[in-house]
């Protein structure tokens, strides 16, 4: 049996997708934003080791050349994060679909859903498609939340085991995309006209940063892409915020209100229907 190497899972979460919902955040990602705030997401622990010394609570040892995380002692400082140099944590684990199962269980009376981020989630879809078939048995809604850089049409299993996706589209303009996360847009773009298509897509997102992006271009072009395909999609506006993201890869400020609000403005001008701001 595979196993997924997981982040995190938080029992509940009313920010990832509708209702109460557990959130699985998934170890790895292909990108890497200029503005991740999870950019302890990105990487895979090397064991190096470096972590243990900075942990203040003992929770932190090197067994057999592997780093072994004692959650008991662990007062969730983020030293260990911080300080890593390959954008990992040593509280990433691997887990079971029985395993995953076990954890939501517990919360399972008290949510709609499981949404599934990152990290990039489809990069471990084979693992995916295994939990998703067990969570099919708990009656509970199956999102993911992607960077869309995965491509799905090709893996009908994996698209058939969830029931609706949040893509992020970081750019519209190819070249600023690329600047901001290394990689293409191309993808992301094919992967929004087929999850519509078959009616999986719940939301685009993206994220506005001043100084960074021409965020009113990109709105502009997101907002025409929506409202060819459907402007019933939701658009949500990001508000980017500095909460942990690499110092030393962006300063950029915080969006005033009027800014978003103005965003907002044009997108519902330009024909989209819900638009929502974060
Ligand atoms: S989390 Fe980072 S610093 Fe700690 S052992 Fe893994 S790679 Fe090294
Ligand atoms: S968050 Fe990391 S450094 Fe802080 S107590 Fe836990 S393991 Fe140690
Ligand atoms: S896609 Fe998400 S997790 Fe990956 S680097 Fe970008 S912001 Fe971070």
């Amino acid at each position: 049996m595979n196993k997924g190497y997981i982040n995190k899972i938080i029992p509940f979460s009313s920010v990832d997708g509708p209702g109460n919902r557990t959130a699985i955040f998934m170890q790895g990602c292909n990108f890497n934003c200029i503005y991740c705030h999870n950019p302890e997401t990105i990487g895979q622990c090397n064991n190096c080791g470096m972590c243990v010394n900075d942990c203040p609570q003992n929770a932190l040892m090197l067994l057999e050349s592997k780093i072994k995380w004692n959650e008991k002692n662990c007062c969730g400082c983020d030293n260990c994060i911080k300080i890593c140099e390959y954008c990992s944590s040593p509280k990433a684990v691997e887990m079971t679909v029985e395993e995953v199962i076990n954890s939501i269980s517990k919360t399972i009376a008290f949510i709609s859903g499981v949404t599934i981020s990152g990290g990039e989630c489809t990069l471990q879809k084979e693992f995916l498609t295994n939990l998703f078939i067990k969570l099919r048995e708990m009656n509970i809604s199956i999102f993911i939340d992607t960077n869309g850089s995965v491509p799905l049409w090709v893996d009908e299993s994996f698209v058939n085991s969830f029931d609706k996706a949040m893509v992020d589209l970081k750019s519209f303009d190819e070249e600023e995309h690329l600047m901001l996360t290394g990689c293409s847009n191309r993808i992301v773009l094919e992967n929004i006209r087929y999850l519509n298509k078959i009616d999986k897509l719940y939301e685009i997102r993206t994220v506005i940063v001043p100084d960074l992006l021409n965020n009113k271009r990109n709105v502009n072009e997101i907002s025409k892409l929506i409202v060819e395909l459907n402007p019933q999609i939701r658009l949500k506006l990001i508000k980017y915020r500095p909460l942990g993201v690499r110092n030393n890869l962006l300063k950029a400020n915080i969006p005033s209100n009027e800014v978003m609000e103005e965003l907002k403005s044009l997108s519902e001008k330009i024909g989209c229907k819900q638009v929502y701001i974060v």
